[in-house]
C-alpha cells in the first residue's frame, strides 16, 4: 500500500506512535524513545519514495529493537547504570539489514541487565509490565521486545535469546518469538553475554511476519566468526500446506512433573487438534534435559564473566567518581555500576573458570552440552519438529521469584537446552487461561527455519 500510494508512511506509523506514547508510561517497555530520530528516518523514506525507489522488503514497516544491539549514533544501555550514557559507535548487521530493507526504527525496548533474568526485574531503568496483566511480568530478558509487540508499539520487535530470552517473553505476551540457529542471524553488534548461545531474533504478532523479517535479518557475515556460510531459505514460502505429511514428537521429559496442569490443559487441547487434522505426533526422549539448567548455568556465567571483563570504566559508559588509584577505579566502577544479578553471575562464571575447578564445572559443562546436542539430534532422525511447553507455568506477579534465583533460573527449564543444542525454536501463543496466554514451543533441526516456520503456521491456522 505504500509503494502504490494507498497508504503514507506516516500514516503507517501513527497508531504505533499513538500506543507509545499513550502506553509506555505504564507499561515501560521502551528505553529510549526520540521522535526526531523517527522523523528523519522518515524523511529518507519519503525521499526515496518521491524518486521511485521503494525496493525494499520492509519499506516503511517500524521495528523496535532491544536495547543490546547497536546503532549508531543512538544509546545502547543493556539494562545496565553502567552503560547509561554509552553511545554506540556502529550499527549491528541487523541493524544495517533493516535499514537497506526500509525498515523505520521506533524505539529501543527495556530489557533484564544484560540480558540476564526471565522476568525484567533486573533492569536499571525499571520493570516492564505485562500488557495482558500489569501486576504479573513479561518474562525475560527480552520482556520490553514482547510488551512492545503485545501492546501494539510495532508490529515487529527484536530481541536476543541466550536461554530462552525471546521464547518465554513471547509465551508470556501472547506474541510469536523465533530464535534462529546459532550462526543463521549475525550477531555483531549484538553486546555479548554468553557468546556460544547468544543469538539475535525476533517478535512479531503471527507466523508470516516472522518469516518476512528472518528472511530480512539471516545471512551469512564476515564481521561475525561464528556465521555460518548458507544460502538463506525462502521463509514465506509455505510449501507444505497441511499437517498430515507432518510428524511432531512431544519430548516425555517435557511433559513431566512440574508442569502447572492448567497450561498443560491448554497444549494437550491444542495437540488434539493438530492429531484430528492428521497429524502423526510421537513421544521422544531427551534423556539429558535434567542438566540442561545446570550446565547452562555454568557455561552461560564463565562466558558472562569474561564478556564483562570490558566494562572497567576505562572503555565504555561508567566511572565511578571514587578512584585514588587504578584499582579501586576498577573495582568501584563495577560495584556501581553493575545490579545484583549480573555480580552474582560474574563471581560463579569466575569461580568455574578458575584453575582448580575448570575441570570439574566447566569442562564437564561442555560435555553435557555435547550430550544434550545429540539428544535432539536423535530426535530429529525421527520427527520433523519437536512440540513442547515454553514455560512451567503462567506469567508470575512481581517480586514472587526475585528472592529466589534458582526459582527464576527453572523458568528457562524447557527453553535452555535448545541455546545449548544451537537449534532454532519458537513460541506461538496457543490459548488462554482469563486473560492470560499460553505458549507452545516449537523446535526444529539446525537450519531447518523454513519447515520450522511453515509447520509454526499451519498449528496456528488451527
Ligand atoms: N533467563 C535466562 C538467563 O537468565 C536466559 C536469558 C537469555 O536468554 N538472555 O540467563
Amino acid at each position: 500500500k505504500i509503494t502504490s500510494g494507498e497508504l503514507t508512511i506516516r500514516e503507517n506509523i501513527s497508531g504505533y506512535l499513538d500506543n507509545i506514547k499513550s502506553k509506555n508510561g505504564d507499561i515501560n517497555a521502551l528505553i529510549s524513545f526520540d521522535e526526531n530520530y523517527i522523523e528523519t528516518q522518515v524523511k529518507v523514506l519519503e525521499e526515496k519514495l518521491s524518486n521511485g525507489d521503494t525496493n525494499g522488503k520492509l519499506f516503511g514497516v517500524p521495528i523496535i529493537i532491544k536495547d543490546n544491539i547497536n546503532i549508531k549514533g543512538t544509546k545502547t544501555t543493556c539494562g545496565s547504570k553502567i552503560l547509561e550514557s554509552y553511545q554506540s559507535v556502529y550499527d549491528a548487521t541487523v541493524i544495517e539489514k533493516l535499514v537497506a530493507e526500509g525498515c523505520i526504527i521506533l524505539g529501543k525496548s527495556n530489557m533484564d541487565e544484560f540480558a540476564m533474568g526471565s522476568s525484567n526485574e533486573t533492569s536499571y531503568y525499571g520493570n516492564v509490565k505485562n500488557p495482558l496483566d500489569t501486576d504479573r511480568v513479561p518474562g525475560g530478558s527480552s520482556g520490553g521486545s514482547a510488551a512492545a509487540v503485545a501492546a501494539g508499539m510495532a508490529p515487529i520487535a527484536l530481541g536476543s535469546d541466550t536461554g530462552g530470552s525471546i521464547r518465554q517473553p513471547a509465551a508470556n505476551c501472547g506474541v510469536v518469538g523465533l530464535k534462529p540457529t546459532y550462526g543463521r542471524v549475525s550477531r555483531f553488534g549484538l553486546v555479548a553475554f554468553a557468546s556460544s548461545l547468544d543469538q539475535i531474533g525476533t517478535f512479531t504478532s503471527n507466523v508470516e511476519d516472522t518469516a518476512y523479517v528472518l528472511e530480512v535479518i539471516s545471512g551469512y557475515d564476515a564481521k561475525d566468526s561464528t556465521s555460518v556460510e548458507k544460502d538463506v531459505d525462502a521463509y514465506s514460502d509455505f510449501e507444505i500446506k497441511d499437517l498430515s505429511t507432518v510428524k511432531v514428537g512431544m519430548p516425555k521429559e517435557f511433559f513431566a512433573e512440574g508442569l502447572n496442569p492448567e497450561v498443560r490443559k491448554v497444549i494437550d487441547a491444542k495437540i488434539e487438534t493438530i492429531k484430528a487434522k492428521g497429524c502423526e505426533v510421537v513421544e521422544v526422549s531427551l534423556p539429558h534435559s535434567d542438566y540442561a539448567v545446570s550446565a547452562y548455568y555454568i557455561l552461560a556465567t564463565a562466558e558472562a564473566s569474561s564478556n564483562l571483563s570490558r566494562y572497567d570504566g576505562v572503555k565504555f559508559g561508567y566511572r565511578s567518581e571514587k578512584t585514588n588509584n587504578l584499582t579501586e577505579m576498577y573495582t568501584n566502577t563495577k560495584e556501581e555500576g553493575f545490579g545484583e544479578e549480573v555480580k552474582r553471575r560474574i563471581m560463579l562464571g569466575t569461580y568455574v573458570l578458575s584453575a582448580g575447578y575448570y575441570d570439574a564445572y566447566f569442562l564437564k559443562a561442555q560435555k553435557v552440552r555435547t550430550l544434550v546436542k545429540k539428544d535432539f539430534s536423535d530426535a530429529f532422525d525421527k520427527v520433523d519438529v519437536i512440540i513442547s511447553p515454553v514455560t512451567p507455568d503462567l506469567p508470575f506477579k512481581f517480586g514472587e521469584k526475585s528472592d529466589d534465583p534458582l526459582a527464576m533460573y527453572l523458568e528457562d527449564i524447557y527453553t535452555i537446552s535448545t541455546n545449548l543444542a544451537g537449534i532454532p525454536g519458537m513460541s506461538i501463543p496457543v490459548g488462554n487461561i482469563g486473560d492470560l496466554s499460553v505458549g507452545i514451543q516449537l523446535l526444529g533441526n539446525h537450519f531447518d527455519e523454513k519447515k520450522l516456520l511453515n509447520i509454526a503456521k499451519l498449528i496456528e491456522e488451527e
